[in-house]
């Protein structure tokens, strides 16, 4: 387990950039990992985690949050309007609004349910043709749209194309969300974190790094 390693290379990145450690969210992303490399990481009383699936999330969280307490749950994979209500109960932020029906799913739950988990817009920042996300030049009327149904928008995520440095696409993120007004930025993993710390992201999405290679 080398949390304690990934959040000293935190502090220390966040130092190099003149940020400040609180703002910046180390999310454990624990999809696809066995209980024996999670279990660890929860006694040593780490408690915001990320997952990619629904259906899976929901099939180990509730054991784990029964025997550990109160857990923050992030959802940082595309959820189906089918799945919305489910991840509501289940997430405390959703990093994966990529879509008007999804938003509009999303509103019409959180008035029923009287409340709604944070959520980040993913933009697809490589303008990727398989990749989920709201292409750049379409972010700002997005994320309009989403305001203007009271959806608690925080801020935005990205995924970077693979063989792309990362960096440039965490300054096109970081101005996008300057330009609306969101605070949160939801970008780097496990092999460009202390890149996107440098960036500006408040929500570092590392999974490998802490847990080991998933199978
Ligand atoms: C799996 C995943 C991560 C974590 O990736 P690592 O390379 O293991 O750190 C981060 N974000 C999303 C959206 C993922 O699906």
């Amino acid at each position: 387990m080398s949390l304690s390693e990934i959040q000293q290379r935190v502090t220390l990145a966040a130092r190099k950039a003149g940020r400040a450690d609180e703002s910046i969210h180390l999310i454990a992303v624990s999809k696809e990992q066995p209980e024996s490399r999670v279990l660890p990481v929860l006694e040593a009383g780490h408690r915001l985690f990320g997952e990619n699936r629904v259906q899976e999330a929901a099939g180990k969280w509730p054991d784990w949050r029964g025997r550990f307490g109160e857990v923050d749950l992030h959802l940082l994979g595309p959820l189906q309007t089918n799945k919305a209500r489910q991840a509501m109960g289940l997430f405390q932020a959703i990093h994966s609004l990529d879509r008007p029906k999804l938003a509009r799913t999303l509103a019409r739950l959180a008035q029923e349910m009287g409340s709604c988990p944070q959520l980040f817009v993913q933009v697809n920042t490589g303008v990727e043709p398989q990749k989920a996300g709201i292409l750049p030049a379409e972010a700002d009327a997005f994320i309009a749209e989403a305001r203007g149904m009271d959806l608690p928008v925080t801020g935005l995520m990205c995924l970077p194309p693979v063989d792309e440095d990362p960096a440039a696409h965490f300054a096109l993120l970081a101005q996008i969300a300057a330009r609306n007004g969101l605070s949160d930025l939801s970008m780097g993993m496990s092999d460009d974190f202390e890149t996107a710390i440098a960036r500006g992201a408040t929500h570092l999405r590392v999974g490998s790094a802490i847990f080991g290679a998933r199978r």
